[in-house]
């Protein structure tokens, strides 16, 4: 039988803003553990929370970024559980019926199975990270359980969509829009490795045109492969089980990696209930329209917008441009590169047309989106170590000198290794390493009639027709040069002898 999938995610995205959410308490990853808390985040009796103003404007910054409607008043529950990293037994979050979370509505398209998708959005509400529990970790007692507080009162933003996603792939492709637009917009790095953006993914699956399924809530999944994975595993094992004339019971499970494999890990008999109330400490909070209104005249340009401009500007194919959109760093990197390329045409005598000359922007984006790529790959870098070891200046130097007839552009992908490794400008590395294109013509004329002077049998052939052999002399004088002659030269050079014979 074939259903159709119905996926909604709920994504946390924990906040880069300095402090925590309800304390003073610095918001960083890592480091000794309880070495960030106070009486505040290890909720000690009697003590009051005082919410971070800063949390409260990246979540504005966040709803406008997908046209969410933000709230005029919003007000914190609490969310009560017992577990062992949440101290206070309770934590502090949004519940549409016991306080109106920051932003209601708003969606985001991504590229869908069939065509673009729109997802709309439920709400995005602000709530409290709880603690870290440590299991067997090296280091620590493997008969002990751990916990660490750092973590607790971490401001994390919940983002809820509606049920419009179809596949797993649609899934994976909204999570990396919502992660490129948070990493746009600066309110949270997107590191799924270190946990600071997690989802829970819930699915069910349906006859196309029935109403929805009972739903399956999968918890906590840090990757999107492994989101991708289990969403597949959990479509395939709920289309068994209405395929055996079973029903799909509703419950919260979780993902295996190592098994591949879901289980249940409370089913609604144990399912919480959690008793939301609203948070008496807190007070409403009131957002004025027109913080709202700065908020957003604040905001970057959005990746799409973005992607939309640097078609337009730049006469790029809307591919690379969407490549080069793809984070903000690469974007910015990509405009900072033209604009010195341009600058230095301008400074130029050679006559040429400065401005932003899609060629030069064309002639960037393809280096970027290969060469760069590829140093940064064989040299295992991360993005912001490449672009601080070459940064936009000496690209732009780099492809200059190419332009120039400096270098050959294949001599100039070994500038460019070295540096990468070296983090030096072009023109050190051209002349350190005397790379410098040989363009004189008595000195290329001295190598071409070397080569034909070695070679009379393939001369021969040459003249009989076989003009193919052309490669073959440039390949020589190639060599001989080590790769410095400029080919220009040399083909004119090569076709003149070769025909005076
Ligand atoms: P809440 O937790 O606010 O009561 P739900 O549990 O209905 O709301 O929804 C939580 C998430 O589950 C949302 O992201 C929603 O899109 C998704 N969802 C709701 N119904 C379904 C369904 N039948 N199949 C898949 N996902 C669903
Ligand atoms: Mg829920
Ligand atoms: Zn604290």
């Amino acid at each position: 039988m074939n259903y159709e999938a119905v996926i909604g995610l709920e994504v946390h995205a924990q906040l880069l803003t300095n402090s925590k959410i309800f304390c003073g308490c610095a918001v960083a990853f890592g480091g000794e553990p309880n070495s960030r808390v106070c009486p505040i985040c290890l909720g000690m009796p009697g003590v009051l929370p005082v919410l971070n103003r800063r949390a409260v404007e990246y979540t504005i910054r966040m709803a406008l970024a997908v046209d969410g409607r933000v709230a005029e008043t919003s007000a914190f529950a609490r969310k009560n559980y017992f577990y062992p990293d949440l101290p206070k037994g309770y934590q502090i979050s949004q519940y549409d019926r016991a306080g109106e979370p920051i932003s209601l509505d708003g969606g985001i398209e991504i590229e869908g199975e069939d065509g673009p998708r729109f997802v709309r959005l439920r709400r995005i509400h602000l709530e409290e990270e709880a603690g870290k529990s440590i299991h067997s970790e090296p280091g620590y007692d493997p008969d002990l359980s751990y916990i660490d507080f750092n973590r607790t009162g971490v401001p994390l933003m919940e983002i809820v969509s509606e049920p419009d996603i179809r596949s797993p792939r649609e899934a994976s492709a909204y999570l990396a829009r919502l992660r490129q637009i948070l990493q746009y917009i600066g309110v949270c790095d997107g590191n799924m490795e270190e946990g600071s953006l997690r989802c829970d993914a819930n699915v069910s699956i349906r006859k196309p045109g029935d109403p929805l399924g009972e739903l399956v809530e999968i918890k906590n999944m840090n990757s999107m492969r492994s989101m991708e994975r289990a969403l597949e595993f959990e479509i395939e094992r709920q289309a068994e089980v209405l395929d055996d004339g079973g029903r799909v019971v509703r419950q919260t499970r979780l993902w295996n990696e190592e098994e591949r494999e879901t289980f249940p890990m409370r089913s609604k008999e144990e399912a919480h209930d959690y008793r939301y109330f609203p948070d008496p400490d807190l007070v409403t909070v009131e957002i004025a329209r027109s913080w709202v209104d700065e908020i957003g005249e604040d905001l970057p340009e959005l990746p799409d917008v973005r992607m939309r401009r640097l078609i337009e500007e730049y006469g790029l194919p809307q591919d690379m441009a969407r490549q080069l959109t793809e984070n903000r760093a690469r974007a910015d990197y990509f405009e900072a590169c033209v604009g010195q390329t341009s600058g230095d045409a301008a400074g130029q005598t050679s006559g040429e047309t400065a401005g932003k000359a899609s060629g030069d922007a064309r002639t960037v984006s393809n280096w970027m989106l290969s060469e760069l790529l590829r140093v940064q790959h064989e040299n295992r870098m991360d993005q912001q170590t490449l672009e601080e070891r070459v940064p936009p200046d000496h690209l732009a130097q780099l492809l200059s000198q190419i332009k120039e007839g400096k270098i050959s552009g294949k001599i100039g992908k070994d500038v460019l290794d070295v540096m990468a490794e070296s983090g030096k400008a072009p023109a050190e590395v051209i002349e350190e390493q005397g790379l410098v294109q040989i363009s004189d013509t008595g000195e290329l004329e001295g190598v071409v009639d070397g080569i034909l002077a070695d070679h009379p049998d393939d001369v021969a052939d040459y003249r009989a027709g076989k003009t193919k052999l052309l490669g073959f002399f440039m390949g020589q004088v190639m060599r001989a040069t080590q790769g410095k002659a400029n080919p220009k030269m040399v083909n004119e050079l090569l076709r003149k002898k070769l025909a005076e014979g």
